[in-house]
């Protein structure tokens, strides 16, 4: 039974019958789910195991969290002893040693100046976060008047309030109300009719950036917080943005005092080959939010990177002042703490943080291959180790031919992302060629089956 497939992998001893109703699924359509279920039992490397023990190939490194691959077991034995050491420790007006040495970590491979990091459980958490910290640092510098806030259409930053409202997915938003007033977005810089099948960055699209001096002149900056972008958006089906517009995004800010903070969630840690994507494309935002990447996925944990002028100006009032009135129980969590930090000793000894400059090319011209796979093909894009291929939606039913690449793709053995009808790919930055070989080899055959 399912239950004693669980305890056996879990070392538990449960047997009773289960069924697949109790637990809600999130974003899943969980009739459809329970009627023909996709279980995944246990994993190692690059590979996941179904629950009748099917090797299934990993080409989403997890949920594009798991970049040192699964179950390493550097990780998992970090974990194990900072549990049996000291299982939790509250981080408000009291300390234990982990997230000092983790932030000092973190500090040392993110762009300067963002020298200090305030740490969370996930990356909805960290956008949410960001977000605050921007409102507080103008408010506390006697702006308290910037209260906009400006992120992008089809931008994803988690399910909170605050990240929902600056997203801009039209069903993560539409069923929950208005979300919070005073939000603008900028146009995305999806432009399938210009740049369908370019490799890389995309080559038309700079343009879309002066949104924002539009957005700010209709308001006028001095009501500006910040901006939020993704440099690379994963979860709308990956969107790249053209050369010079994130530079043209930061100039703007600059000039009217606004903040920019990076959405680096699944672009951190290798993902794009440099430690985070600002580093690779040559901006660097005043925060940076992250999670995912951050424990390579085993421990639950987000962090968001906070510049040196922001940070030091919630320093300069009353010494026994609480400087921020915002954390989480679980901020700086000892397992996460120690996972993280045999995460990023995995990253640095394996080379991991530029593997995916290494295998950029062979990565871009393996997905590109696959162009005449299936004639319903509109569009492939690639960066670093991420790749999309998106396909039309079948007339009446958008997202059906995604959901069959996605139940045919496992059927045949391979884990692949699907958001709508876009087939994302981000798998584990320890990916060797052979492993790239079958991805698209597999994923090809699936393709070519889709009507
Ligand atoms: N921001 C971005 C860019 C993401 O891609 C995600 C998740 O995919 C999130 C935020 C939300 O992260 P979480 O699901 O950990 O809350």
């Amino acid at each position: 039974s399912l239950s004693a497939l669980a305890g056996q992998y879990a070392g538990l001893n449960l047997s009773a019958p289960v069924s697949l109703d109790a637990f809600w699924m999130p974003f899943t359509a969980n009739r459809q789910f329970r009627a023909s279920p996709r279980l995944l039992a246990s994993a190692e490397g690059m590979y996941y195991r179904d629950v009748e023990g099917r090797p299934i190939l990993d080409g989403t490194a997890g949920l594009w969290c798991c970049n040192a691959g699964h179950a390493r077991p550097r990780i998992v034995e970090a974990v194990s002893r900072q549990g049996a050491t000291l299982d939790f420790a509250p981080h408000f007006q009291m300390g234990s040693p982990l997230p000092f040495v983790l932030a000092q970590r973190l500090k040392a491979i993110a762009p300067r100046p963002l020298d200090h990091v305030f740490f969370t459980n996930s990356g909805s958490e960290s956008v949410d976060t960001a977000l605050k910290i921007a409102l507080a640092w103008h408010r506390m510098r006697g702006e308290g008047q910037r209260v906009r806030l400006i992120g992008r259409e089809k931008a994803y930053h988690g399910v909170g309030f605050g990240g929902m409202s600056v997203g801009g997915l039209p069903n993560n938003r539409k069923w929950f109300g208005p979300g919070l007033p005073a939000v603008d977005h900028l146009r995305h810089t999806l432009d399938i009719a210009r740049n369908a099948f370019s490799r890389g960055l995309p080559p038309h699209g700079v343009e879309l950036a002066e949104d924002l001096e539009r957005i700010v002149q209709l308001h006028d900056p001095s009501t500006i917080a910040a901006v939020i972008i993704e440099p690379i958006s994963g979860s709308a089906g990956v969107i790249l943005p053209p050369p010079g517009y994130l530079q043209r995004i930061r100039e703007i800010c600059d000039r009217y005092g606004i903040l920019l903070i990076f959405d680096e969630v699944i672009t951190g840690f290798g993902r794009v080959g440099a430690p985070f994507a600002a580093q690779r494309l040559g901006v660097v935002p005043d925060m940076m939010t992250t999670a995912k990447g951050l424990t390579s996925g085993c421990v639950p944990m987000g962090a968001v990177f906070v510049s040196e002028r922001i940070h030091e100006a919630f320093m300069q009032g009353p010494e026994g002042a609480i400087d921020l009135f915002h954390g989480y129980t679980y901020t700086g969590h000892p397992l996460a703490c120690a996972a993280a930090l045999a995460a990023l000793d995995t990253y640095e000894e394996e080379g991991l943080f530029t593997r995916a400059l290494e295998l950029e090319e062979y990565w871009q011209e393996g997905l590109h291959a696959l162009r005449g796979a299936c004639p319903h093909i509109i569009d492939i894009r690639n960066y670093g180790l991420i790749g999309a291929v998106e396909l039309a939606p079948r007339p009446g039913a958008p997202g059906a031919r995604g959901y069959e690449v996605l139940e045919r793709a496992f059927r045949r053995g391979l884990l692949v992302r699907v958001t709508g009808d876009t087939v994302a790919l981000s798998p584990p930055l320890i990916v060797e060629r052979t492993h790239i070989d079958d991805i698209f080899s597999m994923l090809g055959e699936v393709l070519a089956t889709i009507q």
